[in-house]
């Protein structure tokens, strides 16, 4: 019988002037970009929060914490594979993502479909297993007034 769970992750990170803009592996041309011990990408955080959470395996600061210099500047998907990897090892596969970009700027809906190709072949799963979506936060409190970017995602596993 196969056996599905479910969870969810979430992320924040500051905007600030000089660092790139990196959201599910994709480089957006912006004025601001995140802020981070690694490359900051907030989206990818929060789906390796929803993978593991799905697992109860805690969470991304136990794998990768913050205070490992190893982990400055990394590539999030470099941490996605290695989060897929554990998921593997356990006798699990990615049923399906989903997941929103909360951003003020810049417009997102350009660069959506090769986040979701990036995140698809990061876990090999197809781009139709991958969801992201985006939203302002209609112009209301820190978010609103682009001082950050924050994500949200659901995963569902499914034992192989
Ligand atoms: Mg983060």
């Amino acid at each position: 019988m196969v056996q599905i769970r479910i969870g969810n992750g979430y992320d924040v990170h500051q905007l600030v002037a000089d660092r790139p803009l990196i959201l599910g592996g994709v480089e957006i041309p912006h004025a601001l970009g995140l802020l981070g011990h690694s490359d900051a990408d907030v989206l990818t955080h929060a789906i390796m929060d929803a993978l593991l959470g799905a697992l109860s395996l805690g969470d991304i600061g136990h794998y990768f914490p913050p205070s490992d210099p190893q982990w400055a500047g990394a590539n999030s998907l470099e941490l996605l594979t290695q989060v897929n990897q554990l998921l593997e090892a356990q006798g699990w596969q990615v049923g399906n993502i989903d997941s929103v970009i909360i951003a003020e700027q810049p417009k997102l809906k350009p660069h959506i479909q090769r986040m979701c190709d990036r995140l698809a072949t990061t876990l090999n799963i197809k781009p139709d297993q991958v969801s992201v979506k985006a939203t302002t936060h209609e112009k209301l409190g820190a978010l609103g007034r682009e001082e950050g970017i924050a994500a949200y995602a659901v995963a569902l596993l499914q034992s192989s």
